[in-house]
């Protein structure tokens, strides 16, 4: 992680202290809720009333093991830590929030069995002894009956997956509620100092719009399109292995299924192209043929946060934390990455969540 790590605590106690959040996507809302149930005077500065961050455009997918074949041993690390953080999360917000721990099935038609056989290899090399503990080769998969015609499959069980706009939501009403939240976009974001309002410490969450204050950050695009498809029964997320295009099916509640895959070193957020409608629906299609009825709720875009060593940053001056550079792992990595952040400033996040609303834990 490329991180500037403060020497010591900021405050001994957080208890009171008024701290500004700028951006509320899945990076800002998890910082500033951890900091309200610390007990600080939060304020949370975000001007998107549409939803079109790029936390709402992500599937969701809590992939440690699937990510690994282009990430590293640090994104795997904090990826499993953050799977085993989610759950204390949510069973700590107001509203519920769609989340599943039952793993990933990664998958290939018959003619395509050389790149699943180069996926699974490279798992193997990364995971060492771990391999054989948390994946299964399946000869015979019988976890998804209806893409059992797929053949061999590796299920990678410590997988697990969230709602992102319920996610969101559940954040967002906890902190509207017991905190203060500034529909405005910050222009001025300095040490101490939001919007001409001076605060104990500012957060910068602000994703892709920070690129100005962070050498090297850039954007990273990414489609996704949300179909509803009453046919298709399937429990687990599904990674589909392909020699052009490798695609994720991602089964939401009530037979909905995010299906995405491409990723252009682009910061466009412009609307999807006709090509990778057709890739993604046809490769949906080619795997379970109950996609062919499916409806399309919705298409979708954005760009992802990405450093150039697609690590995230984590950078501490005397009054201002940035936290950015989430890149394809923003729900994946947040709950380690702030507690990471605010754990080099005196923040506790383990003991908050074991403790509950604030506890005596700073
Ligand atoms: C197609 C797609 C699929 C994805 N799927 C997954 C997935 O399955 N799993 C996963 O872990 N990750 C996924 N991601 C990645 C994830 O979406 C990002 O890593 C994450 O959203 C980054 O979060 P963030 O909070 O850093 O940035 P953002 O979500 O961009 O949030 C930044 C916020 O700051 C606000 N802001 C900007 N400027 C200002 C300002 N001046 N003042 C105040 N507020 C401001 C913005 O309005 C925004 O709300 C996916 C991404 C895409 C595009």
């Amino acid at each position: 992680m490329t991180s500037a790590t403060m020497a010591a605590p900021a405050f001994k106690n957080w208890r009171g202290k008024k701290i500004a959040v700028v951006g509320a996507g899945i990076c800002g809302s998890l910082t500033a809720w951890v900091a309200q149930q610390a007990g600080c005077e939060v304020h949370v500065f975000e001007p998107d009333r549409d939803k079109k961050s790029c936390s709402f455009t992500a599937a969701g997918m809590l992939a440690p093991m699937a990510e690994l074949e282009s990430s590293d041993d640090n994104i795997y690390k904090l990826g499993l830590q953050s799977v085993s953080l989610w759950p204390q999360i949510i069973k700590a917000l107001d509203c519920p929030v769609f989340h599943r721990h039952n793993g990933t099935l990664v998958v290939s038609h018959r003619q395509d069995v050389g790149v699943f056989n180069q996926f699974v290899n490279v798992l193997k090399n990364k995971l060492g002894e771990q391999f054989s503990s948390s994946c299964e080769l399946l000869d015979r998969q019988n976890l998804e009956p209806e893409l059992k015609n797929l053949g061999t499959a590796l299920y990678l069980k410590d997988e697990a997956q969230l709602d992102s706009h319920q996610t969101l939501a559940a954040l967002h009403h906890s902190l509207q509620k017991g905190s203060h939240w500034h529909w405005q976009r910050s222009e001025n974001i300095s040490p101490y100092r939001v919007n001409e309002l001076e605060f104990d410490w500012v957060f910068d969450c602000r994703g892709l719009a920070a690129a100005t204050d962070i050498p090297g950050l850039h954007g990273v695009r990414g489609e996704v399109i949300m179909v509803h498809a009453p046919q298709v029964n399937i429990a687990r997320m599904v990674r589909v292995m392909h020699p052009r295009y490798k695609i994720y099916i991602v089964p939401r509640e009530d037979n909905r299924y995010m299906i995405g895959a491409t990723e252009i070193q682009s910061d466009d957020a412009g609307p999807i192209s006709v090509r990778s409608t057709l890739e993604l629906l046809s490769a949906a299609f080619s795997v379970h043929s109950g996609f062919a009825e499916a409806r399309i709720l919705k298409l979708d875009t954005n760009a992802r946060p990405a450093t150039m060593d697609h690590q995230p940053i984590i950078d501490h001056q005397a009054g201002l934390t940035r936290i950015n550079g989430l890149y394809r792992h923003g729900y994946l990595l947040a709950p380690a990455v702030v507690e990471k952040a605010l754990g080099a400033l005196g923040i506790d996040v383990a003991s908050i969540l074991k403790q509950g609303v604030y506890a005596d834990c700073i």
